[in-house]
């Protein structure tokens, strides 16, 4: 029997973790977040990855009610970071809509994504903005994990905090993760038969620092498997969530909801 019923009204969940502005959307952004609303995604962060992302993320969280900016410069695209980008950067995170920062981190897994040191560089400097505005950042790792806890303890995370976003590390991973204060976006992926490192890591993961997130269009979770993801599908992951925690849909919603309030919006 389905936890999930859409007629009885079930709790309000918060996608923390969509790419709306993808060109995977833009024949028609409203209908996708209707299409979400109507399943009660009440709320999602649109979050920016290189300049045209995150113009596009402030653009679309304007005109849609629920709709929250994060922006940032992802590793593949930090070759375009430089000081002009970063003086935009800057001047955004004075716009109502953005509560965050991101996606930012490192990603060693692509060979033609820029080069460690690159990528380190534009990290540190948007770590560095994040911790003299006191906005959370949202963390992208692939292949990085070591590098990754070393800038962000350096850099104090713990004074402005963050999510460790569509986390793919295990028990053990996750736990110096959560020591610096960390919340942790479980994505699709948790719903995968193979992912059983990602299901460990959430049976470790203290209940008010659990977030849901899509990270659509990629990722789609089981039953969407392969189809294009949409925010709509956070309900999917929230069932499947809610069945490994022993919980109801309703509960799990409200639980990452409120952690998502706690992380961007309760200033
Ligand atoms: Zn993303």
């Amino acid at each position: 029997m389905a936890i999930y019923d859409p007629s009885k009204r079930p709790e309000a969940a918060y996608d923390s973790h969509t790419h709306l502005n993808e060109t995977e959307f833009s024949e028609d952004v409203p209908a996708y977040w209707a299409r979400a609303r109507e399943y009660r995604i009440m709320e999602m962060n649109v979050v920016g990855y290189n300049h045209v992302g995150n113009a596009q993320a402030i653009e679309i969280a304007h005109e849609l009610e629920g709709v929250h900016a994060i922006v940032g410069f992802q590793p593949e695209d930090v070759n375009e970071v430089n000081e002009a980008e970063m003086a935009i950067l800057r001047d955004q995170l004075n716009d109502d809509t953005v509560v965050g920062l991101g996606e930012m981190g490192l990603d060693y897994h692509w060979e033609d994504n820029p080069a460690p040191e690159v990528q380190k560089a534009a990290f540190a400097a948007q770590l560095d903005l994040a911790r003299e505005t006191h906005l959370p950042v949202t963390v992208h790792a692939r292949d990085a994990f070591d590098d990754v806890y070393d800038m962000l303890k350096a850099h104090h995370v713990e004074e402005f905090g963050g999510v460790m976003h569509s986390f793919t590390g295990d028990a053990k991973e996750v736990q110096r993760f959560l020591d610096l204060g960390m919340y942790i976006g479980f994505s699709g992926m948790v719903t995968f038969k193979k992912s059983e490192d990602i299901k460990a890591a959430l049976q470790v993961v203290p209940l008010d620092r659990i977030l849901v997130e899509t990270d659509a269009p990629f990722l789609a979770p089981t039953p969407m498997r392969g189809k294009m993801n949409e925010p709509m599908f956070t309900h999917y992951t929230l069932e499947n969530m809610a069945e490994q925690l022993g919980m109801t849909y309703n509960e799990i919603a409200k639980i990452t909801t409120d952690n998502a309030h706690r992380l961007w919006l309760d200033k």
